[in-house]
């Protein structure tokens, strides 16, 4: 499955960072940084919580 973050739609909320550190990155300002690349399945909770945790559904995994 392919992790992608549409930049163009965050808000600033961070929140995908807040639920999974380890997965998403932010800039200084809350913003989430450029995302693009494959997971692996079963896809890990962590970023399941991330794309979850976005209210601007920026997060697709697909
Ligand atoms: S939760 Fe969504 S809107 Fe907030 S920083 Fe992450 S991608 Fe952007």
């Amino acid at each position: 499955m392919r992790l992608t973050i549409d930049t163009a739609k965050c808000s600033g909320h961070a929140r995908c960072w807040e639920a999974a550190p380890e997965v998403f990155d932010i800039d200084d300002n809350g913003y989430a940084l450029p995302l693009d690349r494959e997971v692996s399945e079963p896809v890990d909770a962590a970023v399941r919580a991330g794309v979850a945790a976005c209210p601007e559904r920026a997060i697709t995994l697909s």
